[in-house]
Formats: structure tokens, C-alpha cells, sequence
């Protein structure tokens, strides 16, 4: 075993919940553990795709030593387009990231994305950032890598996850090189494929791949018009088929592919002609590919987000076609729900059942997305009874309820996780209000409880290091005080001291002081 290469103590300060052997199927026996290494890590976090990165930089707002383990050696160099959807502008702007992302990408309208059907976004849609940013993937990896980074989080490329096992104290993580390192807690972020998901038993069930959608960028061999007034033509059927001008004659193609095939093997340009041929009647002469790739539409959840101090988020966790493009948005959510809580684990703040929310509130979001993208690839079939269904459902979209219903799915600001009775903010995420101090999300930059007060009378005093409390009287609030997590959702409304009280408490641990 080599020598791990971090050799940062473990803090003096970092208390936890225990979790025993007894609890945890599969865990190591205590007896042997004897001269186990030292927890050189509070969380390890394998995969550094957008998840991964977000997680890393989510924990360091609250000092936990984190390692990032990304396998590849370099980033990817594809440029796939994604699109970021409304919440997850405002948890870049809720960190203070947003402008920085935006000079990266294109705003487009935030309609139109549910199974592309062509309907634009109600005006009033209840959100500071109502549009889309369509962004390339490898460019915003890079921008949260950057700022989990800039927040102290260690990045090591080249260094795959093999194994693990874990105790009562934490983990000991396994590299492919045989090196061993340890960690409070391990959370796997590393993909569909995930190795940590495989080895931590979790199911992972659902549907296998029924179609495959070829996916590359080339040039091509006849007029931006022609090629235009064909894919028109085309879509009105096929509504998988894409060619979109990328710049300096390079197209994004995507086709649907021959059939389901071995995804190890990559697609040739000859493979992108043929189905171009047989859908289009032509290949419109394309050559000269940058890259090729295909994707699939298997469909799966994992059975369990957490086993003792394991967890799993993005699509370590969920994967299903990308259809609505919601696939990164999904994972990046999870990480801004999983990183407080792991964190107030570790500084040992959190209430007992703090963490195991974790599931509780993302599972059901996953069920709920993963239940979309099925509908909307029913949606896009060329058989006539699902074509007539997309009709029918284009016109009831129409109605702005269905319309509005449809794109809050999609961007996820219509999530309420559901925290009990109660008005029906509770649960819900807070748009980005004026404030005395200018917006809301300025005041959420550090990750910490916020209690937005305009009673002028309540406090969160014995929270103070963990809650901020802004007495407004004149916040943009039809209600007189709210208790807000540090993703934003809103954990209390109300105007009573003692509940206010026990609300700090449920989701902010015991107060300091009293
Ligand atoms: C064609 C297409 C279009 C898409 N468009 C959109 C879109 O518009 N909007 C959207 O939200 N989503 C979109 N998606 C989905 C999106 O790309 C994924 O959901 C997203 O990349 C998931 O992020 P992740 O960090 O969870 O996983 P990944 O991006 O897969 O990152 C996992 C990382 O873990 C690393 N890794 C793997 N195994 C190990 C290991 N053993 N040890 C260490 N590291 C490891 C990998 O190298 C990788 O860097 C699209 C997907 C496809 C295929």
C-alpha cells in the first residue's frame, strides 16, 4: 500500500454523530481496525463532473477537508451544449457564481423544452432568472472545478476510485494504483457507470437503453439553407433528429442510431451517414468529424442515496435520456442539498436525522424526473398513437396552468419537499427578493441558514453561527418572517418565537448557548 500523499490531521474541532457497525449491513468489524491509517480526509468525493465539483465547493464553505478523485487525467474535450434550467441559475447566483457563468453561455427563452414541443414561457414565470443559459458542458465543469478550487477543495486527476470499505470511524478509500487513502465519509459522484454504487451493493433498477441517438460535431458538404429547410421538414416527424450550425462550417449532428448497440464501441462517420440517409434522404455530405458519440435512454434509480457514510449523488444515482436537458441540473441539485447536511455532520451540528433527508427529499425529485423524460420520449415516437397524444398535449399547453405546470417541472422551481403542514411556501425554494441590502441571494453566498424577519422582534441567537438573521421590514414578503436552509428552501414561516425556536432546532441542531 503506498503512503496516502495528503498528510493534513484530522481538526481537533470536527465532531459527528457516531454510526455503528450494528446499524450498516456490510461494514468491517471493529476488531479490525487496529492501526488504521489517520482520517486524513473529512469527505472524499469520487468524480469530478459537475456533481462532484459542486459537492466540493458546497462542503468547503464550512472548512470540511475535502478530496476530489477524478480518474481522467484531463478534462474532456467534447463540447456537448447543456442547458441550465431556472433553479440552478439561482443556486449559481445564491453562491455568488452566476455572472461569472453567464459570460460563458447563451440566454435563450425558457419555454419549449418539455418533449420540444414549440410553446414559449409564461411572462410572470415566479423567478429573477427566467430563461435558459445553454453553456458546453466541459466549460462549466471547469467553472465550478475553478471555485471549488478558489474555496480550498484538493482536486487529484489520474486518480481512479477501486474500492472501499468502510468502519466505524470512516472509510478507507482504495485508488486503482493500490494506494489507500481515508475519509470521513465517501460520496460517489462518478457517473452512470458508478463504481462506488456497484460496489456498495445499492440496486440500481429500471429499464435498459431501448433506442440510441448518435451524437457528434462535422462539417458539412451543402448550404446552411438547404440544411435548414430540410431538418424543418424532417422534424415535423422525427423530432430526434438534429443538425445545428456550430461555427466555421461545424455542425452538431444528432440521429437516431440503427439500433441499441455495444455503447463500448464508438459510432464511425459512416454510421452517421447511413441513418442520415435512411431519415433524412440525404447525409448532407458531412466529413471531417471533431468527435462521434452516441447516449442512450436507460432509465434507472438507485435503490438507496446513502449506506453508513457512503452516498451517492448525480448520475451515480439516476440516469434517464436527456430529453429536457435535466440531467446535470438533477445532479448539481443534489449536491447543493447534500453539502450542508454532510457538512453540519461533521462539525457536528446536525440533528440526528439531518442527513438521511438527504434521501428523503432527492429521491422523490429523481422519480419525479426520471417519470417525465419517460413521457417525453413516448412523446417523441413516430407511431401514431403517441404523435396523436403530442398533438393533444400541444394544444392543452395552450392553457397557461398546463404550460406553467410543465416548465416549473422541468426547471425544478416547482419542487416542495415536503416538511409537514404549513402554508404552502414551506418547503418551497424563495425566488431571489429585494432586500434592504439589495437581493436575497446576495445574503446566501456562504452557505448558512438565513432568518428573514420583517417582525423586527424574533432571533435566532443561539444559531448565530450557523443562521444570519436580516430584520427587514420592507423585504418583498406577503408573510411576516421566514427560516431559510442553506439551498434556499424555506424551512419555517411564521411569527412565534418558541416555533421558531423548534424549527431552528430541527434543521440547525442544538443552539450554542441555552
Ligand atoms: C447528449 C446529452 C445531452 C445532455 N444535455 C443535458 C442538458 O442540456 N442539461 C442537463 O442538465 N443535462 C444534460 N445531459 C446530462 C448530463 O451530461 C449528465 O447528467 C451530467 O454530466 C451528470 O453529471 P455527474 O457529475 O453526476 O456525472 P458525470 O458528468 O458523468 O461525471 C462523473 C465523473 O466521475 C469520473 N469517474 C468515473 N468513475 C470514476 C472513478 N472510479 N473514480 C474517480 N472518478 C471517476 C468521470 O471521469 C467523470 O468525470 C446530457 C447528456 C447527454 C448524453
Amino acid at each position: 500500500m503506498n503512503s496516502p500523499q495528503f498528510t493534513a490531521e484530522p481538526s481537533n474541532d470536527t465532531v459527528e454523530h457516531g454510526i455503528t457497525v450494528g446499524d450498516v449491513p456490510g461494514l468491517r468489524s471493529p476488531a479490525s481496525d487496529a492501526g488504521r491509517a489517520p482520517l486524513n480526509f473529512d469527505v472524499i468525493i469520487a468524480g469530478c463532473g459537475p456533481t462532484g465539483a459542486v459537492l466540493g465547493a458546497e462542503l468547503r464553505l464550512h472548512d470540511v477537508r475535502v478530496l476530489v478523485l477524478e480518474k481522467e487525467t484531463e478534462p474532456v474535450s467534447f463540447v456537448r451544449v447543456v442547458g441550465l434550467h431556472i433553479r440552478s441559475l439561482e443556486l449559481l447566483a445564491m453562491r455568488g457564481l452566476l455572472d461569472r457563468v453567464l459570460e460563458h453561455g447563451r440566454q435563450r427563452p425558457a419555454g419549449g423544452f418539455f418533449a420540444a414541443i414549440s410553446k414559449p414561457a409564461p411572462k410572470d414565470l415566479d423567478s429573477a432568472h427566467a430563461y435558459l443559459l445553454g453553456i458546453p458542458q466541459p466549460v462549466i465543469v471547469h467553472l465550478l472545478e475553478d471555485h471549488a478550487i478558489q474555496l480550498g477543495a484538493q482536486i487529484r486527476r489520474g486518480c481512479a476510485v477501486a474500492g472501499f470499505e468502510q468502519d466505524d470511524e470512516g472509510v478507507t478509500v482504495e485508488l486503482a494504483d493500490g494506494e489507500q487513502l481515508r475519509s470521513r465519509y465517501l460520496v460517489g459522484c462518478d457517473g452512470g457507470r458508478s463504481t462506488v454504487r456497484e460496489l456498495l451493493g445499492v440496486g440500481f433498477p429500471g429499464e435498459p437503453s431501448r433506442t440510441e441517438t448518435l451524437m457528434g460535431e462535422m462539417e458539412v458538404g451543402v448550404p446552411q439553407e438547404e440544411i435548414a429547410a430540410k431538418v424543418t421538414e424532417i422534424r415535423e416527424t422525427h423530432k430526434r433528429l438534429w443538425l445545428r450550425p456550430f461555427g466555421e462550417g461545424v455542425y452538431s449532428v444528432v440521429v437516431p442510431a440503427a439500433g441499441v448497440s455495444d455503447r463500448a464501441e464508438p459510432p464511425t462517420l459512416e454510421d452517421f451517414r447511413q441513418q442520415l440517409r435512411t431519415i433524412a434522404g440525404t447525409d448532407f455530405g458531412v466529413h471531417s468529424p471533431r468527435w462521434l458519440s452516441r447516449f442512450g435512454d436507460a432509465t434507472r434509480l438507485a435503490e438507496r442515496y446513502r449506506v453508513g457514510r457512503v452516498l451517492l449523488a448525480g448520475d451515480a444515482a439516476h440516469i434517464h435520456p436527456p430529453t429536457g436537458g435535466q440531467g446535470l441540473n438533477l445532479g448539481v441539485q443534489d449536491a447543493f442539498n447534500l453539502g450542508w447536511k454532510l457538512a453540519a455532520q461533521i462539525r457536528g451540528w446536525a440533528p440526528e436525522t439531518l442527513l438521511d433527508t438527504y434521501q428523503t427529499e432527492r429521491h422523490p425529485v429523481a422519480e419525479d424526473v426520471l417519470d417525465n423524460t419517460r413521457a417525453q420520449m413516448e412523446l417523441h415516437s413516430t407511431e401514431p398513437g403517441p404523435q396523436a397524444v403530442r398533438r393533444l398535449l400541444t394544444e392543452l399547453m395552450d392553457f397557461d396552468e398546463v404550460n406553467r405546470y410543465l416548465i416549473e417541472k422541468i426547471t425544478a422551481i416547482g419542487i416542495r419537499y415536503d416538511f409537514g403542514e404549513g402554508p404552502d411556501l414551506l418547503g418551497r425554494r424563495l425566488r431571489d427578493i429585494d432586500v434592504e441590502q439589495g437581493r436575497l441571494y446576495g445574503l446566501l453566498h456562504r452557505g448558512r441558514g438565513l432568518l428573514l424577519d420583517r417582525t423586527e422582534r424574533l432571533t435566532a441567537g443561539g444559531w448565530s453561527d450557523r443562521v444570519d438573521h436580516l430584520a427587514d421590514p420592507t423585504a418583498e414578503l406577503d408573510v411576516p418572517c421566514v427560516l431559510l436552509r442553506p439551498d434556499g428552501h424555506v424551512a419555517w414561516v411564521g411569527d412565534d418565537q418558541q416555533d421558531l425556536d423548534d424549527h431552528l432546532s430541527r434543521w440547525f441542531g442544538e443552539p450554542a448557548t441555552g
